[in-house]
């Protein structure tokens, strides 16, 4: 009997192996398409779902016992292979420990289980007039734990911020099996954050099963503005301007607009749909001063709102077509690939130049490419055509991304704003956080976590994958 059996015939928890499980389990959003060639032996692969924390607690402990790695789920959205069994290993999927445990008005708090999806814990708000403010492509899908394990961004971080400033606490079971919970409070001076420190640890460093999350009020107004530039170049400086006055958006996407992707000269001019939120007079005001400022066409109403009620579509896309496929269903046998990089704003439009000039040398399209929430939130979307074979079409893809991403350390960014690391970025670690900073993050990983159970050989590089 493998190690993977006896652990799951240890515990109570409910549990599902074989084929099945495999295949259902088997890749995250990190795709064949996307370049990545998947070159784990896993033959044993487990699911269990826990029920409440005591269950988590009775997994991670027979894991020890056993010497089985843990590779906690959510939704299995995230895009770098976080959630992706690469060794034989049981998955956590705590997608039954969704339940609303506390909304508070007064406090402006929300209080859940981890395994709840966003659309199901913002409907909980908003019945109490609150609105969680996190509200990325997936929100129907991705879960709680997933987008802070992750530390995503959604649509209002503009105004709210990436999941790092919403998390007030974490309940959390550590790779030991111990139990940890911080307080649920903003500012205190008693150390550092420990809940942060699981913010973005991908799964790595425990199992995050209940949060307490900053909520807002929602909106008395909401107003949602569309402006079309002739280029990005033009409109960037004022992008610019308007997150350095002070109006806080609580929403801005700019970005080119391209007649047709398969005519990677086909880019004609550049949109801007910037959002303001709060009391009515106030949201008055800042769309007065932002039409000051914005001295461009402003575009038609119809097309605003097609943006805004469409921008879950990606997302609904991706789960019925593309999760269930092994090449894109539009983009076929081509490589597609992305990157979403945080720049000083001043680096931006040249890091724009020279990864347009790296691209081309490559001999990839550009499919999208703006700003987001942030003139620092630099992303990319590319295509290598099959006219080459597979291995040069790849070669290449990857020859570009890794310039991409050195260019970026070099102008003093970060190669990944939203997304997390997972297996995908890994090797890129110690550039991105230099010798000292990955040294850092593996002995505090080797602290919490002495036999290395917890999802081995993502995030932080260099931790061997076997146990
Ligand atoms: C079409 C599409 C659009 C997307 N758009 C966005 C977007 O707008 N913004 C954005 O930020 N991201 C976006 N993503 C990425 C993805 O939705 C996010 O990364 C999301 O936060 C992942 O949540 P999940 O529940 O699916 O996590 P999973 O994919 O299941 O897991 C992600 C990581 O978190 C870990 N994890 C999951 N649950 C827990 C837990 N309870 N405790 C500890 N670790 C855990 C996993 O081990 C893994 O490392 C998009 C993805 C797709 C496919």
């Amino acid at each position: 009997m493998s190690s993977v059996e006896r652990l799951v015939g240890s515990v109570s928890v409910k549990a599902l192996m074989g084929d099945e499980v495999l295949r259902r389990y088997r890749s995250d959003g990190l795709r064949e398409f996307r370049g990545f060639r998947r070159e784990y032996a896993v033959s044993r692969v487990a699911v269990v779902f826990p029920k409440d924390t005591s269950e988590v607690v009775e997994v991670v402990k027979a894991a020890n016992r056993y010497r089985v790695p843990l590779v906690p789920a959510g939704g299995l959205t995230g895009l770098m292979g976080g959630a992706m069994p690469i060794t034989d290993c049981v998955v956590v999927d705590m997608r039954e420990m969704n339940r609303v445990l506390r909304v508070s008005r007064e406090d402006r708090v929300v209080e859940c289980e981890a395994g709840i999806t966003l659309e199901e814990l913002d409907r909980a708000a908003q019945s109490a007039g609150l609105t969680i403010g996190h509200d990325p492509w997936t929100k129907k899908y991705a879960t709680v734990g997933g987008c802070i394990a992750t530390n995503g961004m959604g649509y209002t971080a503009a105004a709210y911020g990436s999941m790092r400033r919403q998390v007030l606490g974490l309940e959390l079971v550590l790779p030991t099996g111990e139990v940890l919970r911080t307080r649920s409070v903003e500012d205190f001076s008693t150390g550092p954050s420990l809940a942060q420190l699981f913010v973005g640890s991908e799964g790595t460093l425990g199992i995050i099963t209940k949060a307490s999350l900053r909520v807002h009020t929602i909106p008395e107004e909401r107003r949602l503005l569309g402006y079309r530039f002739e280029s990005f170049e033009e409109g960037f400086p004022t992008v610019v301007k308007i997150f350095s006055s002070g109006l806080n958006p609580s929403m801005m996407e700019y970005g080119e607009v391209f007649e047709s992707p398969s005519d990677p000269s086909g880019m004609y001019e550049s949109e801007l749909f910037i959002m303001f939120e709060g009391p009515r007079r106030v949201v008055e005001a800042k769309v007065e001063t932002a039409e000051e400022l914005c001295r461009a066409a402003k575009l038609e109403n119809s097309r605003v709102e097609e943006f805004w009620s469409h921008r879950h579509d990606v997302a609904d896309f991706y789960v019925e077509n593309v999760a269930k496929a092994n090449s894109h269903p539009v983009w076929g046998d081509a490589f597609f690939d992305f990157i979403h990089v945080s720049l000083p704003v001043s680096k931006v439009l040249e890091y724009k130049r020279q990864t347009s000039e790296m691209l081309k040398r490559h001999g990839l399209w550009v499919l999208d490419r703006g700003v987001w929430n942030s003139p620092e939130n630099f992303s990319i979307a590319f295509l290598k055509p099959f006219d080459t074979s597979q291995a040069d079409s790849l070669k290449q893809l990857s020859q570009a991304f890794d310039e991409m991403v050195y260019l970026a350390h070099r102008m003093g960014g970060s190669m990944e704003y939203c997304h997390g690391v997972g297996v995908k970025l890994a090797k890129y670690m110690e550039e991105e956080h230099g010798a000292a900073g990955l040294e850092t993050l593996r002995r505090i990983k080797k602290a919490l976590d002495p036999n290395n159970i917890m999802n081995p050989a993502k995030l932080i590089h260099g931790v061997e994958g076997k146990i």
